[in-house]
């Protein structure tokens, strides 16, 4: 078996995830056989350094001797079984283990098995709790701009990257949009905590005016990830707690990509010391070996759907693969590795490893901006390093990164002009080396004309 029949087959059959499928007359798909560790190998020997943690679902590498072991023996056991009228023991303990993790107050658990459907979830309980309370004007949502919840209707919705989803916009319901935080946009002088604490101005603006016809603020706490990896300091997610209980708003936290260990903590909004009324967790929750996320929640919640069936108050929502027994062994293995192996402390290595091998960037002509949170890196690539002003989409500038990576054995998977590293936990001091050379490399050939 060799690449170019795979990708023959492919071609003939697939339609990709968000790729312009035409592309692929020109840009290599590429078929991978196996994976070890950060390494993914395809059909010809060929090896790439998983950069990106596919899509930033994986924490402890391909094929993870422990969490393959675990699988194995759940699928031994039970391979799936309905959750309704049902229950199975990895379900119960991983619900147990999360509402401990997760902020104080965080203790139901309710299973779907994507993201997108995570905050699904989330909206509608939030929606629902207010109308079983008697508050049925409460219908909309406020969302940050520049953020990203998902690719489903409901989910697309709350998001902002018009990328995706200006076409469809005729489909979704109405929302109201607040600037986001992000801190590339502090003026000159201005601190990051500065610069939120004056941002957060529009939200409290928006919450008083609005707070009789909103259910919920959903945000991304720390990173908005899609949106190009813009972060923003812990002080607006506390002030926004405050100001949701004064307003008697929830708070919906996507910790669907920075959970599990992302900016430096279990959970970002640990570094705020806030408990959201909602969680979502997904891609890191099985270490990205299976789908399955989960929307956590406080009892005071859970409690206003608790009654009389005839009462009509129950949370009438499901999905076939809800708390699938495979995906709940993986994510048990997952956090009996984080637990064992102290990995959030041992992490601060890497991330002093990854901002010094990143800090020569800041100098680059063409560098806006070098940023970190924890096990999140981004290089912001401009045109104008004075005005910021961007490279025109048109030009594709961070593509040329990424094929000059995969030329060298990395897989970065740049967001416009936005190189960025959210490799594996179990990656080398050398092989961040190895990346950031390669991105470097790249930066220079995309940005040489
Ligand atoms: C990936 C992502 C989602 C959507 O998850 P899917 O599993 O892709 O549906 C939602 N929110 C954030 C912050 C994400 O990064």
């Amino acid at each position: 078996m060799d690449n170019k029949k795979l990708i023959d087959r492919d071609l003939s059959v697939l339609w990709h995830p968000c790729s312009q499928m035409k592309d692929h007359e020109w840009l290599p798909l590429i078929p991978i056989k196996r994976g070890e560790g950060v390494w993914l190998e395809d059909f010809e020997g060929n090896r790439y350094l998983d950069a990106i943690s596919s899509w930033w679902v994986n924490l402890f590498g391909h094929c993870n001797p422990r969490i393959n072991q675990r699988i194995k023996n759940q699928l031994e056991q039970l391979e799936h079984v309905i959750l309704a009228g049902f229950s199975h023991e990895p379900v119960i303990t991983l619900s147990e283990k999360l509402a401990a993790l997760t902020p104080p107050g965080l203790e139901r658990c309710f299973y779907a098995d994507n993201g997108s459907s995570a905050i699904e979830v989330a909206l509608k309980m939030s929606f629902h709790y207010w109308h079983n309370n008697g508050r049925k004007n409460k219908t909309r949502f406020i969302t940050l701009s520049n953020s990203y919840h998902g690719e489903t209707l409901g989910a697309l919705a709350v998001g902002d990257v018009a990328l995706y989803k200006e076409i469809y916009a005729p489909l979704l319901m109405d929302v109201i949009t607040v600037p986001s935080p992000d801190c590339y946009r502090r003026e000159a002088g201005e601190t990051c905590e500065e610069h939120s604490r004056r941002i957060f101005g529009e939200m409290r603006k928006t919450l008083q005016q609005h707070a009789d016809e909103v259910c919920a603020v959903l945000v991304e706490p720390l990173v908005q990830c899609a949106g190009n990896m813009r972060m923003y300091d812990p002080v607006y997610l506390e002030l926004l707690r405050q100001a949701c209980n004064e307003f008697d708003v929830h708070l919906i936290a996507d910790e669907i990509a920075v959970g599990f260990g992302r900016t430096g903590t279990l959970f970002a909004c640990e570094q705020a010391g806030i408990t959201p009324d909602f969680m979502c967790l997904s891609k890191g929750l099985t270490s990205g070996y299976l789908p399955l996320s989960v929307t956590l929640t406080t009892n005071e919640i859970y409690s206003a759907f608790y009654d009389e069936y005839q009462n009509l108050t129950a949370f009438l929502h499901s999905h076939s693969f809800t708390g699938n027994p495979l995906g709940c062994s993986a994510a048990l293995a997952t956090l009996e590795i984080f637990e064992q192996d102290d990995v959030i402390r041992n992490n601060q290595a890497l991330v002093k490893k990854m901002a010094a091998a990143a800090a020569p960037l800041m100098a680059h002509p063409h560098v806006a901006e070098v940023r970190q949170r924890g096990m999140i890196l981004a290089i912001e690539m401009v045109k104008d390093k004075q005005t910021r002003e961007p490279y025109p989409w048109q030009e594709r500038r961070g593509l040329r990164v990424y094929r000059h990576g995969l030329e060298n054995g990395v897989l970065l998977r740049p967001l416009g002009n936005v190189i960025y590293f959210m490799p594996p936990y179990v990656i080398q001091p050398e092989e961040i080396e190895l990346m950031l050379r390669v991105a470097t490399e790249g930066i220079d050939i995309a940005t040489k004309d």
